[in-house]
């Protein structure tokens, strides 16, 4: 493996290791859970956070009361518990209301979510906007569930708060933005999303010890709402956007998958499809459509933002997708190391991306002499190197950027882009004025 082969690994370690962290945390789109992970996210990289009171307008939504949970439980009247949250935090249903009372088994069932086709897992269910209480847990163990009495314990609280969102600015050269999102409202989900949230914030440390070209927001902020607040909270901002992209569900083995922005022509839709082409051939590209992400937000038609969604598998398609399967086993170093070496790939477009110059337009210029037309049978990869040149020389009339020509010579941009360096060092490119 080369050396850059091993840096990437190991990050995709350090992004394993993050969402580990993240992972037994109870989130929802407010309370405590929000701000722990936006904490944890804070120990790598300065997280600036913003709360929105409860009852704010934000467009057509409401910010709602805030939610906090310190136990759930069902103890059958012989003294078992057969479901407590302390086990897995899937098991009490999102945004519950207070609970504490003692019932039959036949008025408790109505509560109670399982799975019957997936019968060991446990469902994700939330109640956001209408109140309600109930429990999930494995529709093998609802079954068994014995006649006689139940004490139903959720000590919840559902009050006048705030909506926690976060945000990590880097300046670059440019005040034209690359908008990066996660939500950050799943409790105990590997996939969906811690993953999304520990490879943004790998990615944000690595990009601040760099110059970039373009200015990096990252958002992470609960979905839905905390995405609908943060716009209406930036909405004279937005136009400086230039890229965006949504990302959750990175660390399964299963695509990888972009989906385009409602545009489907734009800056970032170009590069996606063109990184994934190359690094990804079992990847695909699909067209927006109005459900799934935050991209539902940041493409709503008053906004048009050029923001995609990367995923590996797709939401909503892979069986542990919204259940207990989806914890640290589904999520792997290697996929996570995939994806990450793809957001970086997209990045290395968005800020290297040019319209070059041919200073020798007149026929080939001799690269021989130069030293830059390799020998073939040496190098295996000094065929493609050369015709890389080949390329840039012939498409660099100022018109066709390295992507472009990346693009219609069916190569990496990387190759492309390293040609154009050892051009332009040996005086035969310039940067188009
Ligand atoms: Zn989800």
């Amino acid at each position: 493996m080369t050396a850059q082969g091993t840096i990437v690994e190991d990050e995709g370690s350090a992004i394993f290791a993050l969402a580990a962290e993240l992972y037994p945390i109870c989130r929802s789109i407010t309370g405590d859970g929000v701000r722990e992970t936006l904490a944890v996210l804070g120990r790598h990289v300065p997280i600036e956070t913003t709360e929105v009171p409860t009852g704010d307008a934000v467009f057509d939504w409401t910010i709602p009361r805030e939610w906090n949970i310190r136990e759930a439980y069902i103890e059958h009247e012989s003294g078992r518990r057969i479901v407590d949250m302390r086990n897995s935090n899937l098991h009490v249903m999102s945004y519950s209301a207070p609970v504490r009372t003692t019932m039959s088994l036949s008025e408790l069932k109505p509560h109670i979510h399982t799975l019957p086709a997936q019968p060991d897992l446990i469902p994700y269910r939330t109640s956001y906007y209408a109140e309600n209480w109930g429990f999930c847990m494995a529709h093998r163990d609802f079954e068994a569930l014995s006649e006689g009495s139940y004490r139903v314990v959720i000590d919840s609280t559902l009050a006048n708060g705030s909506l926690t969102y976060g945000e990590f600015f880097l300046r670059g050269e440019r005040e034209d933005e690359i908008l990066l999102s996660g939500h950050v409202c799943h409790p105990s989900l590997a996939n969906d999303n811690c993953s999304g949230l520990a490879l943004l914030t790998r990615l944000a440390q690595e990009l601040s010890r760099r110059k970039t070209r373009y200015s990096y927001r990252f958002v992470f902020a609960p979905g839905t709402i905390g995405a609908i607040a943060w716009l209406a909270r930036n909405e004279t901002r937005v136009a400086r956007i230039t890229a965006g992209l949504v990302l959750s569900c990175v660390g399964d083995g299963g695509g990888p998958t972009y989906k385009r922005s409602r545009r489907g022509d734009a800056f970032v839709d170009d590069v996606m499809t063109h990184v994934v082409r190359h690094m990804a051939p079992s990847g695909s590209i699909i067209d927006f459509s109005p459900y799934g992400y935050d991209e539902r937000q940041y493409c709503s038609p008053g906004f048009n933002l050029p923001v995609g969604l990367f995923q590996r598998s797709l939401f909503g398609t892979f069986p542990e997708y919204h259940t207990s399967a989806d914890n640290l086993d589904f999520i792997k170093p290697e996929h996570l190391a995939e994806s990450y070496r793809m957001i970086r790939a997209a990045i290395d477009v968005f800020e290297h991306n040019a319209a070059f110059v041919n200073l020798a337009p007149k026929c080939e210029p001799q690269l021989g002499r130069r030293g830059l037309y390799a020998g073939v049978g040496g190098d295996k990869d000094a065929p493609a190197n050369n015709m890389a040149m080949l390329w840039v020389l012939n498409l660099s009339d100022g018109t066709h950027t390295l992507l472009d020509i990346a693009k219609r010579a069916d190569m990496p941009f990387e190759r492309i882009r390293l040609a154009a360096e050892r051009l332009a060092a040996n005086g035969l490119l310039a940067p188009k004025a």
